[in-house]
């Protein structure tokens, strides 16, 4: 399997990898298969997978798509890529994505843009568009991803593959690197719901390394797959189907409804009114906690330092100024601005006062209705470079993703069909569920129903 893997990653075309490491990924396949033989085997045991390039691995690249970390080999795994050890999974390589996760499009990775693998004029999403391109294309049967404000659920979506963003608090942190620490939450990408909740099982679970780590018992996620969605509510939130949706992305999600209404759901009106203001207030919040996570790279401790300079401060000054991207600088600019005094009551403060009734909404909601779906993204993927010059286009584009991630329920996307290419052919269409806190074998049941 993982000789399989490894050939198509070779051969692709796609950058969906920033690391390929034959010699590590065959040495623990044979490990998987004398685990295998010794019948001390997981459900995952021998299953090649890859991580995206967030979660710091032993042994491999761990660049966060960036040059400050271009040739950073970590002395330590992430709890996840240590829990996936343990079940025997086997490491196909470290996956391409947004420069520490900032971006819609994969395009602000320093290792270049993923091509999508449907159209290969179009991005795959962002930030984990190495893991949904690589998944969609055959190149990992499941991968890891991470979404701060939409970064699991879009590039899913715009791939046509299935992705699942935990409750908040579900999957640990630790050595997954920071962007915006009360966002962050790591999840998979795979290709289908079941696979998902088989992936979710190993990955998920409390870490007394991760301070917002609940305590919660492990979960099989696989065990309600089944069930029926005979008098299922899904609230559909009016805000979601407005003005800035296309109607290739609407017909198709409204078409998914239907098939849930055969299914045994109802279809309930609901109202999301806060919607717009997620877009100001997570690029308040993630800015300004990026802005602070960042200021570790300071070419002391790890990562890149510059080849010449005349003090500490001019080190720090260069350092930073060769080794971050364009949109990292801008995401510092913006988040130390935030939170400098004087502007603190009026844009931080408010942020996490908006924030809060973010969250109420859904409380408002939930009780209406058991689970909410709409679309991922208002258009299908984009053409390559079509937002590159206007990053305000690529924040608007995050709408209906950063609230889940504000108030931090789990989220899902799974395919629902194909709108039209600015260009060229068919790109995918994702369906969002959004379920209540700790729902995701609910979320998980209804997406497989569905498939
Ligand atoms: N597109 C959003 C951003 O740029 C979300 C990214 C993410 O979820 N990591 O911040």
């Amino acid at each position: 399997l993982a000789r399989h893997f490894l050939a198509r990653m070779q051969a692709s075309d796609l950058n969906a990898y920033t690391d390929i490491n034959e010699a590590l990924t065959l040495a623990q396949a044979a490990a998987a298969d004398a685990r295998l033989a010794s019948g001390d085997a997981t459900a995952l045991t021998g299953v090649p997978i890859a991580h995206k390039d967030i979660f710091v691995t032993r042994g491999w690249r761990s660049t966060a798509g960036s040059r400050m970390l271009e040739n950073y080999i970590s002395p330590f795994d992430a709890t996840v890529v240590e829990q996936f050890n343990a079940a025997g999974t086997v490491t196909l390589g470290k996956l391409n994505c947004d420069e520490f996760a900032m971006g819609s499009s994969n395009e602000n990775s320093y290792f270049g843009a993923v091509k999508n693998p449907w159209d290969r004029g179009a991005v795959p999403g962002g930030s984990s568009g190495g893991s949904a391109a690589a998944v969609a294309a055959g190149l990992a049967p499941g991968a890891t991803a991470t979404d701060t404000g939409g970064s699991i659920r879009q590039p899913a979506a715009f791939c046509g593959v299935t992705g699942i963003k935990p409750t908040y608090g579900r999957v640990s942190r630790f050595g997954m690197i920071a962007y915006a620490s009360s966002l962050d939450q790591g999840g998979p990408i795979a290709r289908t719901a079941e696979d998902c909740a088989l992936l979710l099982g190993a990955m998920a679970g409390f870490d007394p390394r991760d301070s917002t780590s609940v305590e919660r018992e492990r979960e099989d996620y696989t065990r309600d797959l089944n069930a029926s969605l005979d008098g299922l509510r899904i609230g559909v939130p009016r805000e979601y189907f407005g003005e800035g949706l296309a109607p290739d992305v609407e017909q198709a999600v409204r078409a998914a409804l239907q098939e849930f209404v055969k299914l045994g759901a109802t279809l309930v009106d609901i109202s999301l009114p806060k919607t717009e203001l997620s877009i100001p207030v997570y690029y308040v919040i993630a800015p300004a906690e990026a802005s602070s996570n960042l200021s570790r790279f300071d070419g002391v401790r790890y990562g890149h330092r510059a080849a010449n300079y005349t003090d500490l401060s001019d080190m720090y000054r260069k350092t930073r100024s060769e080794g971050f991207g364009e949109e990292v600088k801008r995401r510092i600019l913006v988040g130390a601005y935030v939170l400098s005094h004087g502007y603190y009551d009026a844009y931080y403060l408010q942020a996490q006062k908006i924030r809060r009734l973010i969250a109420e909404d859904f409380r408002q909601a939930y009780t209406q209705c058991d689970v909410i779906m709409g679309p991922v993204a208002p258009t299908v993927a984009w053409d390559l470079g079509a937002k590159t010059d206007d990053p305000v286009a690529n924040y608007l584009a995050d709408i209906f993703t950063l609230s889940t991630n504000l108030a931090g329920l789990p989220g899902m996307s799974i395919p629902c069909g194909f709108g039209q290419g600015e260009k060229n052919g068919k790109r995918p269409v994702g369906l969002q569920l959004t379920g209540n806190y700790f729902s995701e074998a609910k979320l998980l049941n209804i997406a497989h129903r569905y498939q």
